[in-house]
């Protein structure tokens, strides 16, 4: 069986103004789309295998007609359009009759109305940039196969140690792993032995538990032994452990195995700085931007993760241990990895309006007519984010409750914040602060979620997108 979506289309003559608009409700991937001859309005996209386009007569009206369905046909780039309206449809100039249907080819011209004249005509294509396919596939997994080896039941926060590949709570092992740094020993798979390299935390196995659990409740475990795992859970990001032994034995002439164990050098294994050095099988942490490594050390003030992204960053930790770059190791700078509170920003993150220029370079206006600054906004709206006075629910960072002035977060995570903020100092602007061309366009359905915005120019500029979807599956 095909899935079935609908969508509403026009059917009513422009010439009278009405206004109408597109529902879709969809699930499939992205094939075919009804574009539009005239550039100010929305694609129709289709992504499902049976989909009905209907109109409406106003956007609020719940009086629906049914235009037509399209089906996707087997070959590629071909479908059949079947005439469910009250009148006949056009396509490519022929007459389908009321209840008639047609095979319809990339590049097929179809008019919802029988003359022609004052009708929205759309051309029937390939989307140009189909979404990858997001159909399911069912597998079978025996809980038996997805459990702890610690602790005996289905992983949480599931955690994968390599080289040998098994899985264990994010809890277990990191509470495993205290236990071996406490006895200066290595640290081995507590399954079968094997030295373990490196451990991180396996999100393709964390969705499988999570469906798992969802299917069978009878296998999730108490919420107070859930907590007591999360408290102890220290694997944010990958771990690499247990690196320096290698190079400890060191002789004159390297080895093959240590030369390619010094790009993970890190200036505490070499020498003692600041009273610390590298416990003998300690875990580190690898730099997402120097790609350096860091000690993983448990209980620093400083942070070794950034909160909106959960990725390593040294920066804070080697100036808090005065270590400067331009040493023998990878080593970032201070200021690559500091609290909001010490940032700044001279221009609007391409982000902001979803990489629309268009959008973009209103915003620049909106902020330079009222004499300010992108930093002063930023400040500003900072303010009330710190306040609590913004909903957190759609911000693009990890543990966005939990940020505040005092947080640090990454270059890339600083931009999604400062993106976030310009987005609600604009979606908050009255009208008539905008540029006058500005103000006078028509919100598109879609708002920042249109598609079209990315591959039409016209439709991008002719139509504001810093609005709210009014239309299509976006559940807001
Ligand atoms: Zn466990
Ligand atoms: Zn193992
Ligand atoms: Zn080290
Ligand atoms: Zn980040
Ligand atoms: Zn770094
Ligand atoms: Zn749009």
């Amino acid at each position: 069986m095909g899935q079935t979506g609908s969508a509403f289309s026009p059917s009513l003559f422009l010439s009278l103004s009405v206004k109408f608009s597109f529902v879709l409700e969809l699930q499939s991937n992205v094939m075919f789309a009804c574009v539009p001859l005239d550039t100010r309005f929305s694609d129709i996209e289709i992504r499902c295998n049976d989909m009905v386009i209907c109109s409406e007569i106003k956007p609020s009206s719940s009086e629906r007609h049914e235009w037509c369905i399209i089906t996707k046909n087997l070959g590629p780039g071909s479908a059949t359009i079947h005439n469910k309206s009250s009148d006949a449809i056009l396509v490519d100039e022929a007459i389908i009759p009321k209840d008639g249907a047609v095979d319809i080819m990339c590049g097929s011209e179809i008019v919802p109305g029988p003359g022609g004249q004052g009708f929205l005509q759309y051309r029937f294509t390939v989307m140009p940039a189909p979404e990858s396919r997001t159909q399911l596939l069912k597998i079978s997994i025996d809980p038996e196969n997805a459990k702890c080896s610690i602790c005996l039941n289905v992983w949480h926060d599931v955690v994968t140690a390599a080289p040998c590949l098994h899985n264990f709570c994010n809890g277990c092992f990191s509470e495993w792993m205290r236990r071996c740094e406490k006895k200066h020993q290595h640290v081995l798979c507590p399954q079968c032995r094997t030295t373990v390299q490196y451990v991180g935390r396996n999100h393709f196995l964390q969705n499988i538990q999570e469906e798992m659990l969802k299917a069978d409740t009878a296998l999730g475990r108490p919420a107070e032994d859930v907590a007591v795992l999360d408290s102890s859970a220290s694997i944010q990001s990958n771990l690499i452990i247990g690196s320096k032994r290698k190079r400890r034995l060191s002789t004159l002439s390297p080895t093959l195995e240590e030369r390619d164990s010094l790009p993970l050098r890190c200036p505490q294994c070499v020498a003692p700085i600041g009273g610390y050095q590298c416990e003998r099988h300690g875990a580190h942490l690898q730099c997402h931007l120097c790609r350096g490594m860091m000690p993983f050390r448990a209980n620093l003030q400083v942070p070794l993760h950034c909160m909106g992204c959960d990725r390593p960053f040294c920066g804070a930790y080697w100036s808090s241990e005065n270590v400067t770059p331009g040493e023998s190791s990878p080593v970032c700078s201070r200021e690559t990895f500091i609290p909001i509170s010490e940032r700044t920003t001279t221009r609007i993150p391409f982000i902001t309006h979803e990489m629309n220029r268009h959008e973009q370079d209103i915003t620049q206006r909106c902020i330079a007519q009222m004499g300010k600054t992108v930093q002063d906004v930023a400040a500003e709206w900072f303010k009330r984010f710190n306040n609590r006075e913004i909903d957190r629910s759609r911000m693009p960072l990890n543990h966005a409750e939990t940020i505040t002035a005092s947080t640090h977060v990454c270059n890339d995570c600083y931009d999604k914040l400062v993106g976030f903020l310009l987005y609600w100092f604009r979606i908050t602007l009255p009208r008539d602060h905008l540029p006058a061309d500005a103000a006078a366009r028509e919100d598109c359905w879609y708002g920042y979620a249109c598609r079209t915005q990315h591959h039409n120019e016209e439709h991008a500029r002719k139509r504001n997108h810093v609005c709210r979807p009014t239309r299509g599956n976006h559940h807001s």
